[in-house]
């Protein structure tokens, strides 16, 4: 069985021979057949030599430069492409995920599952990376049923056949295992050891935490409701629809029946504030209808480039019966 390391590099030159050298170590001590990518994403520094030496002294390392800086999710994506193994892992350049728990992902990996994401138990960084991290990795949970106690660690291994059905864009590489997970992948955890980081610094910032909300409700929404998207805009848009029908047809019942009773004090609509929140709520119903309409134009547009299912396992069938017939059984 080949492993593939696929490692995204920005602007971090002085960490990189080291992290081969640990790799290396690891497939030696294991006899593990393995082969690397280093994706430059567009840096800066160094690191791109530094990934032409090591690519021309072992052939096991590859190299992809990327034209400029197109964010992790691409460089992990470019990677994916050229990897050759059948189990793929994912690595920070940074050091900071310890390639000697390649190991540990694989046990878990041969309990059945097909998708194992690190889990920092121990963290090494910043508090303000960390609480904030929390809080994500709860509600992302919660969200997506997809219970890990860290998707953001970015050293995790994946089945190969499960990037024949993801595309990544954006920064969604944190959500890998969810995305696999909504296609019937089973995800599974491991205990990482997280070392502090040593050479560079960290690519992000706290705009993470605010972008990395947002991406979790696209997440939820694709994981969802990707192929039926009228489900929750129109469902939100009719309760919308009728909520404000009932209340102008209420206040309409209401203005008729006090101008038509002497007792009562005559209801003039355009004086009541409530008028205009009904008439809001309906302009609101039609508009989020029409958009859920859209959206499953280009839901059905696309119907046949994204196959709305994941096949498991095939029996029986052509490839069998051709089989039996060269063991001589079929006749
Ligand atoms: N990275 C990348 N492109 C980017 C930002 C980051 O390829 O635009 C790489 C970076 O070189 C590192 C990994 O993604 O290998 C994780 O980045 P970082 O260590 O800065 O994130 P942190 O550990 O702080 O979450
Ligand atoms: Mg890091």
């Amino acid at each position: 069985m080949k492993i593939s390391a696929v490692i995204p590099v920005y602007n971090e030159a002085e960490s990189l021979e080291l992290l081969y050298g640990e790799i290396q170590a690891v497939g030696q001590e294991h006899g593990y057949e393995w082969d690397v990518v280093f994706v430059d994403d567009g840096s800066t520094d160094d690191s791109w030599r530094k990934i032409e030496q090591l690519a021309e002294s072992d052939s096991r390392v590859q190299g992809v430069r990327l034209r400029r800086n197109f964010g992790k999710a691409a460089a992990l994506s470019a990677g994916f492409d050229v990897a050759q193994g059948e189990i793929v892992f994912t690595l920070d350049a940074d050091l900071q995920d310890d390639p000697h728990e390649i190991p540990h992902f694989l046990e878990v990996l041969e309990t059945g599952v097909d998708v194992v994401s690190g889990w920092k138990k121990v963290r090494h960084d910043p508090w303000h990376k960390v609480g904030p991290s929390r809080v994500f990795n709860a509600m992302v949970s919660t969200l997506t049923g997809v219970r890990l106690h860290d998707h953001n660690c970015g050293f995790k291994c994946y089945r190969r056949e499960i990037f024949e059905e993801i595309d990544l864009y954006g920064e969604l590489h944190r959500f890998i295992p969810v995305l696999a997970a909504a296609r019937g992948w089973r995800v599974g955890e491991v205990v990482v050891q997280h070392r502090a980081r040593e050479f560079g610094h960290s690519k992000y910032g706290v705009g993470r935490i605010v972008k990395g909300f947002l991406d979790l409700l696209t997440v939820y929404f694709l994981t969802g409701f990707r192929q039926r998207p009228q489900h929750l805009l129109g469902a939100a848009g009719l309760i919308c629809f009728f909520s404000g029908g009932a209340l102008v047809a209420g206040l309409t019942a209401w203005r008729v029946v006090s101008h038509l009773t002497p007792a009562l004090e005559p209801l003039h609509l355009h004086e009541r504030a409530i008028f205009y929140y009904s008439l809001t709520l309906l302009l609101l119903g039609g508009q989020l209808l029409t958009a859920g309409f859209l959206a499953e134009l280009m839901t059905a547009h696309r119907a046949r480039e994204q196959r709305s299912y994941s096949i498991k396992q095939h029996a029986g069938g052509e490839d069998a019966s051709n089989q039996k017939q060269e063991r001589g059984d079929g006749n």
